[in-house]
């Protein structure tokens, strides 16, 4: 269970409270964690996006609930197509 969901740092870091812990994610990393079919192989999990490609500069401009399992993003560079399950953001380091 999600108690909130807040973007910080003028864009820079998301914060998550699960509830029994809080964590701040840079938005740099949750866009090189991006599994969405541009950025991964879907069949593989091979990694396509290449990591240096992703600016030190990215923004994280906005996000949206899908139900209440995931979250969308909106990155600065306009990739919005990934779609990251709770259960993924939790394990993310
Ligand atoms: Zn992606």
């Amino acid at each position: 269970m999600v108690n909130s969901v807040k973007i910080i740092n003028n864009g820079k870091e998301l914060e998550i409270d699960f509830g029994d812990e809080i964590k701040i994610f840079t938005a740099r990393d949750l866009r090189i964690n991006c599994g969405c079919a541009n950025c991964e192989e879907e069949w593989s999990g091979k990694r396509i996006l290449e990591p240096t490609t992703v600016s030190n500069d990215i923004v994280l401009e906005d996000f949206m609930y899908i139900g209440k399992y995931a979250l969308q993003f909106l990155w600065s560079d306009e990739h919005f197509t990934g779609i990251f399950p709770f259960t993924v953001l939790k394990n993310l380091d």
